[in-house]
Parts: structure tokens; sequence; C-alpha cells
């Protein structure tokens, strides 16, 4: 994982540990985590969102066994979990883009995928961080969302709010579980996660914008681009995930792990151009044309990060400019975007970080 841990590891006990969803954005970087922790883990992915590409760099560790497959499937799933002490639960399908055209996947995979790990997790007495969004909160604009906010949706035959409506039905199984099995089990809540191997494919708007930006295409941002985000660094996020989850007064709580500072699309789309030196221009595409008519965004998302903070010390570091160009340059060296192919950007900001 690029960057410094800005927490010393909790304890010095290692695990094995099952990430689910490992091959994924979040899931990489945890994996590479614990491994230098030194757990033993297991990744179970599909692979469907995912990509073995994102674990190359720890491929020969001997400490890491990769399983492809499903969590719908209870049988792969308690093979997985086969004696490790403990799970942290990312598989899901993510991205608003792929929860508007595929709404019953999502809905399949995020509740019953999410039980079927809960179960296993009660069964083997392994504990488990759920991995849960911000999307709980819905359109809740408030100043700063605490996790006890009120949870605003829209009408649920809109297929966007299934993923919110999904991701709630999973932390109360979460809590009811704990409460009533025992289920040794926390629940963060990430707010717009970015870094690098995020794919813009399913809708992300971070690596959407930095690819266009070195491509020198418009930058394409929805709406007015006023709605605002506080988008947070995943080498900020991940080490305070592995704090919550050893934490005993996690057991049943929820944390918000988000960034710091609130930003509107639009000011995010300027501050990439200016960072990456690009010449591309900015475009503005109704809502109706970048997803479905009737589509609903969320206007403002702030997290109230306090609660992760008294806990175990949760604080982002990394700046918007650091982590524009660490996805720059990882979608450079991922897709082999030479500056011939991007004749219109200018890389002398990039130089520092190839
Ligand atoms: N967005 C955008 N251009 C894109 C992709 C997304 O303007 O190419 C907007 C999207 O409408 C939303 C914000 O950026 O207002 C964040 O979108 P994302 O899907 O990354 O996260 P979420 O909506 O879950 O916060």
């Amino acid at each position: 994982m690029s960057g410094v841990p800005i927490y010393p590891p909790a304890d010095t006990t290692t695990h094995r540990t099952l990430v689910t969803g490992g091959a994924g954005f979040v899931g990489s970087h945890l994996v590479e985590h614990l491994l230098a922790l030194g757990d033993e883990v297991v990744v179970l992915d599909d692979l469907s969102t995912g990509s073995a590409r994102n674990l190359a760099g720890a491929a020969e560790n001997p400490r890491l066994q990769m399983m492809d497959g499903s969590i719908l499937n209870t049988k792969t799933v308690g093979q997985a979990m086969e004696s490790c002490d403990r799970v942290f639960h990312l598989a899901a399908a993510v991205g608003v883009k792929l929860i508007v055209e595929q709404p019953l996947r999502g809905l399949r995979i995020n509740i019953h995928g999410t039980e079927n790990v809960l179960t296993a997790a009660i069964e083997r007495q392994a504990s488990v961080l759920l991995v849960s969004t911000s999307e709980v909160y819905g359109k809740n604009t408030a100043d700063r969302l605490r996790e006890d906010s009120d949870r605003i949706l829209g009408d649920p035959l809109l297929s966007r709010w299934t993923y919110a409506g999904a991701k709630g039905i999973d932390e109360a199984f979460a809590k009811a579980y704990c409460d009533q099995e025992g289920l040794d089990v926390a629940i963060v809540r990430l707010f717009n996660t970015v870094g690098p191997r995020q794919t813009g494919r399913y809708g992300m708007v971070f690596p959407n914008l930095v690819g266009q930006a070195l491509r020198g295409h418009p930058l394409t941002v929805f709406g007015d681009g006023k709605q605002t985000r506080c988008f947070s660094a995943v080498e900020d996020v991940v080490p305070a995930m592995v704090r919550i989850e050893r934490d005993p007064r996690a057991r049943g709580q929820a944390y918000n792990l988000g960034g710091a500072r609130e930003i509107s699309i639009l000011d995010l789309a300027r501050e990439i151009i200016r960072t990456l030196d690009s010449r591309s221009d900015i475009e503005l595409i109704p809502y109706d044309q970048a997803y479905a008519p009737g589509f609903e965004d969320m206007r403002r998302r702030v997290p109230d990060n306090s609660k992760a903070n008294a806990l175990v010390g949760y604080e982002p570091q990394t700046s918007l400019t650091t982590t524009i160009l660490r996805v720059a340059a990882d979608l450079l060296a991922r897709e082999r975007l030479s500056s011939d192919a991007m004749p219109l950007v200018g890389t002398g900001a990039l130089r520092g970080v190839l």
C-alpha cells in the first residue's frame, strides 16, 4: 500500500483473517496492510468488480491465500472461513452506476451474501468487521453526519436507493446477531474512499475525472456540480479499520470513516485539472443523461469522524492533491498510458510520484 500507516499496530497478536472482497480497491489495500502486520490472509473474491491484478504485489507472499468464489455460496463461505479467527467483510455490489443498472444483483449480494458471512462467522466464533457506507444516511444533508443521525431515503422503487436499503439491512442484521447470538461485530461506514486501484468503470467520480484529465477529455460533472463530498484516502482509512476491529469497545457499534474537507464536484474537477496541469475542459451533464430519468443525487455528505477519532485516533492526513497525484500515477502505470497517448497533458506535476 502506498503511504505510511498513520497508527502503530494496535497489538502484536497475529491472526488468520478472511477478507471478503479482498481483490477490490479497498480490500486489496487492507490485505497488504494485514500481511504487513503479520497475519495469514485468506481472500474470498468472485473477481466481478475486483481484480487479481490488485493483489499482484502480494501474490508471492506465502501467507496469502486466494479463493475465487461468491459470498452467495454458503459452502464456499464456510470453506473460506475455515480456521479464520476474524473476517473483514467488504464483498459487495458497489458503485451507483452498477446498482442502478443491476439492482437485483446488488440486493442479492448485499443482503443474502452478507447474511451468509455473518452466520458462518457465528459458527466459527470469528469476529467481524462489517464494511458499510455513508449511503445509509441517504439525503440527510446535516452539517456533520453522526452515526446516530437519521436516514432520509427516497422511494424504494427507485433502484438508486436499493444500495442504501441493503446496507442498512446488513447493519441491522449485524446488530441483531450481536445482541441475540453473541456475534463479535463492529461496523464502519466509509465516505467516498479514494486512492490508487479504484476504477471509474462503475461510476466513481474520482478515478473517472482523473482519467479524463489525463487523456485531455472533458471532465464530466453531473448536475450543477455544486453537490459536495468529503473524500477520504484509502491509506488513512485502512489502518483505522484494523484498529476498530481489534477494539472490544467497538462491539455492536458503527463508526464513520470519512474525509476532513468538504468539496463540490465542480471544485474537485478544477483541482484535478490544476494539479495535473491538464488542458481538459469541464462539461456539465444533466443527471437524466448521466444515469436514468428520475435519478436522485445526494446534495451533500459530510461526516462527523469524532467517534472513530475518540476510539482509535482516526484523523485523515492525506491531502486531496496527494491523492490526485497518486491516483493519476496509478492509472498511468496500470493502463500503460504513455505521454504519447496523452499529448494534451502536461506531466510535470506527476514527475515526483511516477
Ligand atoms: N459524478 C460526476 N461525474 C462522474 C461520476 C460521478 O459528477 O463522472 C458525481 C455524482 O453524481 C455524485 C458525485 O460525483 O454527485 C460522487 O459520485 P460517486 O458515484 O463517486 O459517489 P457517491 O454518489 O456514492 O457519493
